[in-house]
């Protein structure tokens, strides 16, 4: 018998041909596997029994990095012909296969780099078919080397055999290189002179960081700056030239054990270390850590990963101790990724440049996973992750989305699947607004995107509203908030009715004025917002984003005791606040619940201004610890109203330890999501909004829903914070573009 085999999903760049050559010849099967932009293509033939075997084989264990969407089978007329073949990619047709993300070096390919013997020890590009460089390489689909960056390099006669031959772990692997054909290493000071290459390349950057210098390494998505994470003085210097005084900085460690010295890993934490993701993980901090103080200035934790490449484990080899790996940028920039680029953008940051000539074509950052409630959560999903797209459980038409104006991401639907690009960051900056452009254009053309409409946030102003109609005629406007509970919906393939619970800094709200404490009741149809936080004024409006001590005059003075901030602020600065809060000049209304985190924070005096966001929300978490068995005040929700002003009474009092008025503060925030569950009485609560970021909160309100009868929803595979909002806007735009979308296809 012959069959005709499609095979859709993320099954490029995985190995999936050369496996399909193994596994036809172990059941004598002739035919053909091909690559084609619409995924594998298999034609087989032989006994029936075999072609049988061979399918259920293929489906039951496809090779261990592909995602199988769609597996068509189909009976066709025997041919002559005999052995099995490996055809070149076909260039034609619609594109519908997927991209998949750079995955981390394999065991094995780490091995050979560790062995003598090995024709690629030490060589810090090694990859095979089933790790290395990916999205960050591709420049179309389908995945080939002549669409990758990999392609200006022409392989020797012995990479050249391994390409070719089926039993071999490189078969047909896109980035197969070695020391003889592959890229090069070269190390160059800040004026781009080379200091010396490959060998003593890595030598000498090594040994300058040991040094305590600060090295820019350009890896597989972007550059980081390195710097020895047991020196304080160094990680200083870094902050300084940085500009980032107080954000935490990610930490590389050389391996597993040296990551259990330093902080506290579970089995979950310890097998996402290791997975071919390979993200940071934000992990407590161990007894007797001994890293400086300055790497994550009053965080019990660190964000922590092993290395991911070649390059990275020989440095490590090297080096034998911790290191700071944080993005190579500046303050808020995009990470660097081109090395002629960096020489400008990181001059005076990096002493020297350990560079590559294996192009980066699009930049991807690492992602950071915190455990929230017992089980992981993307806090910024990146490297190892997209741009891999999830089903959102019913047909979608195509559509693209802007995203949010911070931890902007870029998103677009095909059939039930929403794609949501890597983070690209927050575009605040030209550089950002830049990037942002950037990578829509290239999500769009890798992808050859045709929108029937485009969706973005309500917000005039976001960099990602001002860039969306150059994508599309039709365009659609989604309010931020109920963006975010549609994004969660989507991962869970929910149609509603739910409870929407959207709680984040700020958003652009329906009325104009800053939302963020929001509650909505979604039918599958229409959002009604039912509640939010009594809503206050956010004196200095931006510059109430910085300074928590303005979010708290704010509450403070809608609850008529304005007085109590005044040691807050200098007499100057007094009364020019007493004016704008009297007249309502530049002090928007806001229901934010990020910022009653913020005045909450700055009432308990452990935050007054910051440096990044969310800074003060962190603290407040660190800070809360359960003392005694005493609830919280009960926040009443009259009127579609939920009244914080109780709870920041019974915080103004004298006498309860700061630990415990910080624990009171999230348990009474859960509470009211209980509460106002409990009024409406649906059953399924999404929580959304980078207020979930919050590991004590997230948990407090799960568990007492949970214990209410209720069922909550919160992010499994996008963050919970504004990178999710362009995939709710796919589901808000798909809703004004096909009305009744959400529940009619649910029921067919
Ligand atoms: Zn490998
Ligand atoms: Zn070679
Ligand atoms: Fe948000």
């Amino acid at each position: 018998m012959r069959v005709r085999v499609k095979i859709t999903g993320a099954v490029q760049g995985v190995g999936f041909r050369p496996f399909v050559y193994r596994l036809a010849n172990e059941w004598n099967l002739s035919g053909w596997v091909i690559n084609s932009s619409q995924g594998v293509r298999i034609e087989a033939q032989g006994a029936e029994a075999d072609v049988e075997a061979f399918l259920r084989r293929l489906q039951e264990h496809p090779p261990p990095h592909a995602v199988v969407a769609g597996f068509e089978v189909a009976g066709i007329p025997e041919q002559d012909g005999s052995g099995f073949r490996v055809l070149a990619s076909d260039p034609e047709g619609e594109p519908a296969a997927f991209l998949l993300p750079d995955l981390a070096s394999c065991r094995e390919c780490l091995a050979e780099v560790r062995d003598p013997a090995n024709r690629r020890y030490r060589y810090p590009f090694t990859t095979c078919t089933n790790c290395g460089p990916r999205y960050s390489i591709v420049e179309g689909i389908p995945y080939d080397r002549p669409l990758t960056s990999m392609r200006r390099f022409v392989m020797c006669p012995a990479c050249e055999r391994e390409y070719r031959d089926p039993a071999d772990r490189r078969f047909h692997a896109q980035t197969n290189a070695c020391p003889a054909c592959g890229p090069r290493l070269e190390l160059w000071d800040p004026a781009g002179q080379v200091l010396g290459q490959e060998e003593a390349a890595l030598r000498a950057a090594a040994e300058a960081v040991r040094h305590g210098r600060i090295l820019a390494l350009k890896g597989l998505g972007g550059f980081h700056l390195i710097c020895d994470a047991r020196n304080a003085a160094a990680v200083r210097l870094l902050r300084e030239r940085k500009r980032r005084p107080a954000k935490p900085f990610a930490i590389m460690a050389p391996d597993l054990e040296a990551v259990r010295k330093l902080c506290v890993v579970n089995s979950g934490a310890a097998s996402l270390l290791e997975s071919p993701q390979a993200p940071i993980v934000l992990l407590e901090r161990a007894p007797g850590c001994g890293l400086p103080e300055e790497l994550a200035p009053g965080n019990p934790m660190l964000g922590i990963m092993l290395p991911y490449t070649p390059l990275h484990a020989l440095l490590m080899d090297e080096l034998g101790f911790p290191i700071v790996a944080t993005s190579g940028n500046l303050s808020d920039d995009p990470i660097c990724f081109d090395e002629h680029e960096a020489l400008q953008r990181l001059h005076g940051v990096a002493d020297l440049f350990l560079v590559h000539d294996r192009p980066i074509l699009r930049p991807v950052d690492d992602s950071v996973v915190r455990f929230i409630d017992g089980r992981p959560v993307l806090l910024r999903r990146a490297r190892g992750y997209a741009p891999l797209p999830f089903d959102a459980g019913r047909k979608l038409p195509e559509l693209f989305a802007t995203g949010a104006h911070m931890k902007n991401t870029v998103a677009f639907s095909r059939g039930r699947l929403i794609f949501v690009s890597q983070h690209i960051g927050d575009l605040e900056t030209a550089a950002g607004a830049a990037s942002h452009e950037r990578a829509a254009r290239d999500f769009l053309r890798v992808y050859d995107v045709q929108p029937v409409c485009v969706a973005h946030d309500l917000h005039p102003d976001y960099g990602s509203t001002r860039s969306a109609p150059q994508w599309g005629r039709r365009l659609v406007a989604i309010q931020h908030h109920k963006a975010h509970v549609l994004a969660c919906m989507a991962e869970h393939q929910l149609s509603g009715p739910v409870l929407g619970v959207a709680w984040d800094g700020a958003g652009y709200g329906e009325d104009g004025t800053v939302w963020g404490g929001e509650f909505f009741v979604f039918d599958g149809r229409r959002f009604e917002r039912v509640g939010r936080f009594r809503p206050f004024r956010l004196p200095g409006g931006e510059q109430a984003v910085r300074e928590p001590r303005r979010a708290l005059l704010g509450v403070l003075a809608a609850a008529g005791r304005a007085d109590e901030a005044e040691p807050l602020f200098t007499k100057a600065e007094w009364k020019v606040l007493r004016v704008a809060l009297d007249r309502g000049l530049n002090a928007p209304w806001t229901t934010s619940a990020g910022r009653l985190f913020d005045a909450a924070a700055a009432l308990l005096g452990l935050c007054t201004k910051t440096s990044f966001e969310g800074e003060a929300a962190m603290a407040l978490e660190f800070a809360a610890r359960r003392e005694i068995e005493a609830g919280p005040v009960p926040l009443p929700f009259d009127n579609g109203i939920v009244d914080w002003a109780p709870l920041f009474s019974q915080l103004a009092e004298p006498g309860l330890p700061l630990r415990h008025k910080a624990w009171l503060f999230h348990a009474a925030l859960a509470g009211a999501v209980t509460g106002v569950a409990q009024t409406l009485g649906l059953r399924a609560v999404v929580l959304s909004g980078g207020c979930f970021q919050n590991a004590l909160l997230t948990r407090l309100a799960a568990q007492s829903l949970r214990e209410s009868g209720f069922e909550p929803y919160t992010h499994r595979m996008l963050p919970p914070n504004d990178g999710a909002v362009a995939a709710g806007q796919i589901c808000g735009a798909a809703l004004e573009v096909e009305s009744c979308v959400w529940q009619s296809l649910d029921e067919s």
